[in-house]
């Protein structure tokens, strides 16, 4: 009888080989960005091999204002799917070009549009949140462009039943112009936003980069404190788990791996382990520059959360930077 080729079973390698596979930590949800590509129903199993237990995703294209439609069925796929493997909560982010504070009133009248079908298609998939980016004022008054964005809000979810899910308006690095980057205006929105259940994201590469240095025990505990007062952490049930690849208070939005950017591994153990974060949803949203980096990155977090038995693994032996 011809003895079966050794390569068909490469799950049973990863199980026994030195490369344990990857699994989450109990009692904390960490997870990542997750690509759409080929169809949205297939986002939650890419989710799960990366051991995942909470997700985001785009709904569509993020740089387009044609979206495309999720059927009925697809979401039907979707639901399956993210219940099979129990990812919780599911995080949208929201397209790139969506300016609800826009001064300009064709731009304003796109993104009202544009962030409904959000809303839409979030609702059809089943989401706790939609995250979006809260615009800019582009050089004009911020105060105006911050009741432009919550009369945006209000205009786009009018007459839609919304169910379980809040909007989560994200902070920002700031540069251009953009709002968000104020822990007030953030409070703006969440106390301006009456007829939408709306709360925050934080993004603490965006932190560093609008000038909050969360890298040091101190600047953490600073941070988190005007964040209490200025929205209540309760309101923060996501934190965007990225590092930075500018320098503190650059106002410059560049992602980079955990650990190897400004705010380092020793700030994202304490941030991934402080008290008052632990039980959020952490979600990466790192760079992909060589294949596996999406791995890579969740096996630091993961690795960086004590109480777990997980053997803490280097994440880059075999790369030199
Ligand atoms: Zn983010
Ligand atoms: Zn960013």
């Amino acid at each position: 009888m011809a003895r079966l080729p050794q390569t068909i079973h490469p799950p049973e390698k990863a199980r026994t080989g030195k490369h344990a596979c990857p699994t989450p930590v109990p009692g904390r949800r960490i997870g990542i960005h997750t690509s759409i590509a080929g169809a949205i129903s297939r986002a939650p199993e890419r989710a799960h091999q990366l051991a995942c237990n909470t997700f985001q995703i785009f709904s569509t294209s993020p740089r387009q204002w044609k979206a495309s439609q999720v059927s009925a069925a697809e979401a039907r796929l979707f639901r399956q799917a993210r219940e099979k493997h129990g990812l919780r909560p599911l995080v949208i982010h929201d397209n790139y070009l969506i300016n609800l504070a826009s001064p300009n009133a064709e731009i304003r009248r796109k993104s009202i549009e544009s962030f409904r079908a959000e809303l839409e298609r979030a609702v059809l998939l089943g989401a706790e949140y939609l995250v979006m980016h809260p615009g800019s004022a582009l050089n004009g008054d911020r105060t105006q462009a911050i009741a432009r964005f919550v009369s945006g809000v209000e205009s786009a979810a009018r007459g839609l039943r919304l169910g379980p899910l809040t909007v989560l308006v994200e902070n920002t690095a700031g540069g251009g112009g953009a709002l968000g980057s104020e822990f007030e205006e953030l409070r703006a929105f969440v106390q301006l936003t009456e007829r939408v259940p709306l709360a925050c994201c934080i993004d603490t590469a965006h932190l560093y980069q609008s000038g909050w240095n969360v890298s040091t025990e101190k600047g953490l505990a600073a941070t988190l404190a005007r964040l209490d007062a200025a929205v209540g952490l309760d309101n923060i049930p996501v934190i965007h788990t990225n590092d930075s690849r500018t320098a503190l208070g650059s106002r410059a939005d560049r992602h980079e791996h955990i650990g190897k950017g400004g705010i380092g591994l020793a700030g994202f153990r304490r941030i991934l382990n402080h008290p008052r974060l632990r039980h959020k949803a952490f979600i990466l949203e790192t760079p992909i520059d060589k294949k596996g980096d999406d791995l890579r990155n969740l096996d630091v977090a993961r690795s960086l959360v004590q109480g777990t038995r997980r053997a803490p693994r280097n994440p880059r032996t075999p790369s030199n930077d």
